[in-house]
């Protein structure tokens, strides 16, 4: 990502992008920062209240008309999936953006005493909705001029590091899933797959991990946003198979 990056304020005008965990934190700073710059975005995520507020202020704000969709990914199903695209692709007819966000930090202890049930929902939600959703999101993508695939990262799914569990290993997974299906994208089709590590960013889940943190201390999502954008317009066109810092 060039230093100097300055995204053009019309980045996304016309592209139709899929953000999971749409209702807080990250998600949501990307879903209003896509279509402030002219994104019609759809809104996943599994709490309706969060999603029909951030679809609000896109509303109130004059961008592009959103979208939403209400799916607990710990319960997401291969029928969900099936019928989401289905819809999207009577809708918009193609899908150019993908970002998968929503993810949950689970239990923060050692693996000695981790338990099945909850080290099997963190993977549910970080690893497999991942990959089903893309899964049958794909022929949407594939249909696009050019699309992008952003997977969500972090520093301890580059270097494993002690109590950070299933949550460590799902991350060291989800770069496993973006370097695998980029490279089975990379010179056949136009769809591009990359990760971005946010770094650390005042949000429940960074505040919830680090909790003698003070908050402000991080910058917010809203202030990481370069990246998502360079990574979701065209300026990134030809990209593919790397993983990102947003910090
Ligand atoms: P938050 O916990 O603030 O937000 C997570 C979002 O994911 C929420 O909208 C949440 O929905 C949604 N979500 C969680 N579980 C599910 C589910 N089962 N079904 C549907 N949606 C779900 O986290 P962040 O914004 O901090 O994190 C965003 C991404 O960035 C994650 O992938 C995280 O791992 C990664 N990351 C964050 C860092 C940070 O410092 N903040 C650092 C490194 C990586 P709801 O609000 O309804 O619970």
């Amino acid at each position: 990502l060039p230093a100097d990056y300055t995204p053009s304020p019309s980045l996304l005008k016309g592209k139709t992008i899929l953000v999971t965990g749409a209702g807080d934190g990250i998600g949501k700073a990307a879903a209003l920062c896509f279509a402030e710059h002219g994104a019609t975005v759809i809104l996943l995520g599994r709490t309706e209240s969060k999603l029909e507020a951030v679809y609000d202020a896109i509303e109130a704000a004059g961008h592009p008309k959103p979208a939403l969709v209400e799916i607990d990914l710990a319960k997401v199903t291969e029928e969900q999936c099936m019928h989401l695209a289905q819809g999207l692709g009577e809708e918009f007819g193609h899908l150019d953006g993908l970002l998968h966000n929503a993810s949950m930090l689970g239990e923060r202890r050692p693996i000695e005493s981790a338990t099945f049930a909850a080290w099997q929902e963190v993977m549910q939600v970080n690893v497999n909705a991942q990959f089903v959703l893309t899964r049958y999101l794909l022929p949407l993508l594939q249909a696009a001029p050019s699309a992008s695939v952003v997977c969500t990262s972090s520093g301890v799914g580059r270097t494993g590091r002690a109590f950070w569990g299933a949550y460590a290993v799902s991350k060291f997974a989800t770069e496993g899933f973006m370097q695998v299906l980029s490279s089975e994208l990379e010179n056949t089709s136009n769809v591009r797959v990359n990760c971005i590590n946010p770094g650390a960013t005042n949000t429940v889940m960074r505040n919830t991990a680090y909790p003698a943190e003070r908050p402000t201390d991080n910058p917010s999502p809203a202030e990481i946003m370069a990246t998502y954008l360079y990574l979701m317009g065209e300026d990134s066109i030809g990209v593919t198979g790397v993983s990102f810092d947003a910090q």
